[in-house]
């Protein structure tokens, strides 16, 4: 399906997808300041460490972390609590420096030290969900892909993209909804406005620059 027959299939539930898009990507932009990393595994790291937590909690740690575990090898040979002990200001730190270092140990001993460019191979890691995956992929090798939190499941809804009661079923629906060049961007778009505006407590309609093109499904 091309990018405008999507569009023509918005049309159809009256929602103009290509209007919300557009406004979308002037309110928040396109592209989202990233971690910093050095290496794939780093970059993996750091997005484990971004589940049930902010940006800025992870950002915080990850100067020190990187100084401590400067490679793959150096979390492998590491105590438990020294992985602890740096992420411990980040949430569910315990399970979260554990996965680490299972991760890291899988990634040196069965991967080459290389993670995988493919999805059914990254979730094979420890601490690696099909959202974490998805996310490394899309900022590491630029492969598109819809990653579906709870903002996004929310909002995907509430304008009229998606109807699924899980989120791989919307993630299937934004898949076929949306063009693939927004695919990457619309995660942390939707993040950015439920945080602001399409608030899980309430949808702010009378103040979103969307609400012309939004199918408002309360
Ligand atoms: S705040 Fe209202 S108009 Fe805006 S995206 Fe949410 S439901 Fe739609």
């Amino acid at each position: 399906m091309d990018k405008n027959s999507r569009y023509e299939v918005n049309a159809g539930k009256e929602i103009n997808t290509r209007a919300i898009l557009d406004m979308l990507d002037q309110m928040y932009g396109t592209s989202k300041e990233g971690f910093s990393f050095g290496a794939d595994w780093q970059l993996l790291v750091a997005i484990m460490l971004s589940a049930q937590s902010t940006d800025k909690q992870v950002d915080e740690v990850l100067p020190g972390l990187w100084k401590r575990f400067p490679d793959l090898q150096s979390v492998v040979d590491a105590d438990l609590s020294e992985i602890e002990e740096q992420i411990k200001s980040v949430g569910l730190y315990k399970n979260k420096a554990a996965n680490i270092k299972k991760c890291c140990t899988k990634l040196l001993t069965e991967y080459g030290g290389k993670v995988p460019a493919d999805l059914e191979q990254v979730v094979k890691l420890p601490g690696v969900g099909r959202k974490t995956g998805t996310l490394f992929l899309a900022d590491f090798y630029g492969t598109p892909g819809v990653t579906v939190d709870t903002h996004v499941f929310r909002i995907s809804h509430r304008i009229g993209w998606a109807e699924g009661s899980t989120p791989a079923k919307v993630e299937q629906e934004l898949m076929r909804v949306l063009p693939k060049e927004h695919w990457n961007r619309i995660n942390f778009q939707l993040i950015y406005h439920g945080r602001a505006v399409c608030t899980a407590r309430k949808a702010r309609c009378e103040e979103c620059r969307i609400r012309e093109w939004c199918g408002k499904r309360l």
